[in-house]
């Protein structure tokens, strides 16, 4: 059974932004003039990527995007926490799956249960994970997190002759890599992106001399970077990465570009497109006469005869209240306002003047005719991020793929 509201989500175009995403990276590093802080060995490669697919792959489901993104080539997924990782586990996904978030010390088996790689971010962390690795006999593989202001998590920048030595010498943990996250990547006012990249770099080096005179250097050319050969660096959200080559490291984390939306208000010639459409179809058409009110609150009211179509589609599908009387939808081509107040599971439209019935399709997020309603133009409505519009499609909506 297929309720009348679904989400079409275009596997393909993932693949293809991933792709495209990719080739941008390889195409402007081989054109990137000498850069002094990773050495002229650098030039001719490209990052590699990270494909974020945490929060259910950004609202497009996990389980489907993460086995394109692996038939796409990622050899690298991302998700928040290890229930994350089990799911994709469970779905099939065999390329490594870096963990992001900050672990249960009380459920480290899931680690090993689903061979995530753990980020570690504390010193309890790292004692807990090294202890779990311990009684499993492993050597496990981590993701060293430094915080160089966003002050989430991470180990402080400041701190980390004092922090780290027992990380590093922990006996059955083995340096992957080492990352950071930007706080302000999207905002071109703000200071605290150069900030924490310079402090980021000061952090590599400081490794380095942590990690000692045998160990290959973090901060040497990527063209070290065999298997093996030495921890690898990563610190580019979508944001990151289409400001600033100089943080493009060994990796790149894209998340939303990947799925088609450049994050506000980042502009970019990359070639991407969205790849998840919310369609539904009209129920109902009601004619309402001058000066009566429409939905609870009385929130509409005729200021001549109107004609509404009621959409099944509410908030308790992710739609946001504050639609009602700015958004639109899309019917037949054209725009119909959103109007009075977005219910559990049905919205008002005003169709006047077209010619509809039941049955219509209705356009929430995507394409008909030559409009578009994109999920970018939707959080500028309401005043929220497109990240939030995709996470927030309801688990009611069925996924078509
Ligand atoms: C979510 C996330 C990303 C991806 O961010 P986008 O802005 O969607 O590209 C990258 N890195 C980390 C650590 C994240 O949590």
């Amino acid at each position: 059974m297929v309720r009348p509201t679904v989400a079409r989500v275009d596997l393909t175009a993932i693949q293809r932004n991933y792709r495209n995403i990719a080739a941008h990276l390889a195409a402007e590093a081989a054109a990137r003039p000498f850069d002094d802080a990773r050495g002229r060995a650098d030039r001719a490669l490209a990052p590699g990527l990270i494909a974020v697919v945490k929060a259910n792959a950004y609202g497009h489901g996990a389980a489907q995007v993460a086995r394109a993104l692996e038939a796409a080539g990622a050899d690298l997924l991302a998700c928040a926490d290890i229930e994350e990782g089990a799911t994709l586990r469970a779905a099939g996904v065999r390329a490594e799956i870096l963990v992001f978030g900050a672990l249960s010390v009380s459920d480290l088996d899931g680690v090993f249960d689903g061979r995530l790689t753990p980020t570690i971010s504390t010193p309890g962390a790292a004692r807990a994970v090294q202890a779990a690795a311990a009684k499993y006999r492993q050597r496990l593989p981590y993701h060293l997190k430094i915080d160089t202001g966003m002050n989430r998590l991470g180990f402080r920048f400041d701190n980390l002759r004092r922090t780290l030595p027992g990380l590093l010498a922990s006996p059955n943990l083995e340096l992957a890599a080492v990352y950071t996250h930007f706080a302000t990547a999207d905002d071109p006012e703000s200071g605290l992106f150069e900030r924490q990249r310079l402090r980021f770099a000061r952090a590599l080096a400081e490794i380095d001399a942590m990690r000692g005179p045998g160990a290959p250097p973090l901060a040497a050319p990527a063209e070290s970077l065999r298997p093996g050969r030495r921890p690898y660096v990563h610190a580019c959200n979508s944001a990151a990465l289409l400001r600033d080559s100089r943080v493009w490291y060994d990796r790149v984390r894209p998340g939303l570009l990947m799925y088609g939306i450049v994050p506000p208000p980042m502009a970019s010639t990359i070639e991407i497109a969205p790849a998840i459409g919310v369609h539904s179809r009209i129920v109902a058409v009601k004619g309402v006469r001058e000066g009566e009110s429409a939905g609870y609150g009385a929130a509409f009211v005729a200021a001549s005869p109107a004609t509404i179509a009621i959409v099944p589609a509410g908030y308790a599908d992710g739609l946001d209240l504050r639609l009602g009387g700015r958004g639109a939808v899309l019917i037949r081509g054209r725009r119909a306002p959103i109007v009075g107040s977005v219910c559990m599971d049905m919205l008002a439209a005003d169709v006047t003047g077209l010619d509809v019935s039941p049955g219509d399709e209705v356009v929430i997020i995507g394409a008909q005719g030559s409009d578009r309603i994109d999920v970018r133009e939707i959080a500028a409505q309401i005043g929220t991020i497109p990240y939030e519009i995709l996470c927030r499609i309801g688990t009611r909506i069925e996924r078509v793929y």
